[in-house]
């Protein structure tokens, strides 16, 4: 097996020793992993769609990875695969200044897409939390969202064209610049957000938008979780859209300001953050309104960022919620339900009150102005009664954020940590057409299998 998969990428991009394949055995998600049988690196177009012919002729599956910062364990190994990482796949092709466009290869960072538009004076917007280290194959992937969501929407949205290999080993381009193209079907969305089970991204085309010319960034206070979710619904349905409407729960605010040190209020319930931006007299505008809406909803305290360092620091802050709470205890259980937003105040009511009855540490953050809830698990695999606790809450929760017209992941994806829910969302015809899709564009189940849902037999009921 090594030999034919060296002549295909050299032998500096083949890893087998057990110990190179550790770090490629698990991505973001707590409790999962699982060695491949190797890894193996492509750096262009023509190498993964070698890659994808040498997995058809050994019936051997692959896994493909950017930089494995996915929280659904959507590159998770399975047993007997082989993992194709893009992450040396890496290069900006092109900036199409007058086109507002960008073309790149999968594994560039998100933060170098975002460095490379800000170079020329323009902007990509999407910005998960994780931007410094995740690639754009993995957000195209993951359709991942990210702390501007509301205002500017989340990767699919600027995505113009893709370049897929497809499970035969072709080739296909999909999409154009053209602002309008309806040519055939929307075949590029299919792969958007289909977590590497229907065809492997190799290059991306991105568009652009104006910088925003002014920023206000407003931190309020709130002596609950619900009075600042209750501000939220209250913004939106105001309405304000602004770029963005963060929060974080008295766990997460104390865990956070352990490990970046920048001042957080350590006694408040709960925190917002907001921040608007575009033309300085809308940002004004906006920002009073917020701030407004703020104390009317219960805030024991609003105050805008003093500067750029300040406001920096604060996003920052926000940005490293999840690595922050991951210290507490040894294993950090991530969820990313989502609801319509004038929902938040019952979803998080729920999740407190769940917790408390099952006995577990939950701490609260996310995207609120999306209706995106990121309640964190803070547990220890290795009790295997307390992991039992967190899974019937799990459970509960799942259900009660369907029954609330939400859903099981707004931007994490489904994976296998999600897997099971997958159906409570799903009914049975919809689960099937995700089957028949998967056999038409994979029908020998090789590529990522096993993610988001366990094929069907043609045919048969889910
Ligand atoms: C600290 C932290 C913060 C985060 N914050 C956010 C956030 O704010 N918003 C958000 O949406 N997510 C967030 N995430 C989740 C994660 O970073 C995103 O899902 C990201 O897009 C994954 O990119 P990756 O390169 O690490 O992909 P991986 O984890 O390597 O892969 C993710 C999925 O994409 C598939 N894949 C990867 N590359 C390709 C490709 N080229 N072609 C086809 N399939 C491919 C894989 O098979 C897998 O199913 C966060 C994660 C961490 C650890």
């Amino acid at each position: 097996m090594l030999s034919s998969l060296t002549e295909i990428v050299g032998t500096d991009n083949v890893l087998h020793s057990p110990e190179d394949l550790i770090p490629y055995s698990f991505d973001g998600t707590a409790a999962l992993s699982q060695l491949p049988l190797a890894v193996v690196f492509a750096k262009s177009t023509e190498e993964v769609a070698a890659m994808v012919l040498w997995s058809r002729s050994q019936k051997i599956p692959l896994v493909t990875r950017g930089t494995g910062t996915g929280l659904s364990g959507g590159s998770l190994p399975l047993p007997g695969s082989v993992v194709l990482c893009l992450a040396k796949f890496d290069k900006i092709l092109e900036i199409d200044r007058a086109n507002l466009t960008l073309l790149t290869e999968p594994g560039v960072t998100t933060l170098a897409i975002a460095e490379a538009a800000a170079s020329v004076g323009l902007f990509y917007p999407p910005d998960p939390g994780s931007m410094k280290i995740s690639t754009i194959g993995g957000n195209v992937a993951n359709n991942s969202g990210g702390l501007r969501g509301l205002k500017y929407g989340v990767t699919r949205d600027y995505i113009m064209g893709l370049e897929v290999v497809l499970a035969d080993g072709s080739i296909t381009w999909l999409g154009s610049k053209c602002v309008k193209d309806v040519a055939g079907l929307s075949l590029k969305d299919i792969f958007i957000g289909s977590e590497g089970i229907l065809g492997i991204v190799t290059k991306v085309l991105l568009s652009l938008v104006p910088q925003p010319i002014a920023r206000e960034t407003i931190l309020a206070t709130f002596p609950t979780l619900e009075s600042a979710a209750q501000a939220v619904a209250d913004i939106i349905a105001h309405p304000v859209i602004p770029c963005t409407l963060e929060f974080l729960d008295n766990a997460t605010i104390r865990a956070v300001e352990d490990f970046a040190h920048v001042g957080l209020p350590i006694e408040a319930g709960a925190l917002l953050l907001m921040e608007s931006d575009g033309h300085p007299s809308v940002v004004e505008a906006e920002a009073q309104v917020m701030q407004e809406i703020a104390l009317r909803a219960g805030a024991d305290s609003v105050k805008r960022a003093a500067d750029e360092a300040e406001r920096v620091a604060l996003a920052t802050a926000r940005r490293s919620a999840f690595s922050a709470l991951a210290r507490v205890r040894p294993t950090t259980i991530l969820e990313d339900v989502t609801v319509p937003r004038s929902e938040l105040p019952k979803l998080v009511r729920f999740i407190q009150e769940t917790a408390l009855r099952y006995n577990l540490q939950v701490g609260v953050f996310g995207h609120f102005g999306d209706g995106n809830v990121h309640p964190t698990f803070l547990t220890d695999e290795r009790d295997k009664e307390e992991m039992h606790r967190v899974e019937e809450a799990l459970l509960e929760m799942m259900k009660f954020t369907i029954s609330l017209g939400g859903t099981i992941t707004g931007e994490h994806g489904v994976g296998v940590a999600k897997k099971p829910f997958l159906p409570l969302q799903l009914n049975e015809d919809t689960m099937r057409l995700l089957s028949t899709i998967k056999r038409a564009l994979d029908p020998d189940n090789l590529l990522n299998p096993g993610k988001i849902f366990d094929l069907q037999p043609s045919g048969e009921k889910a």
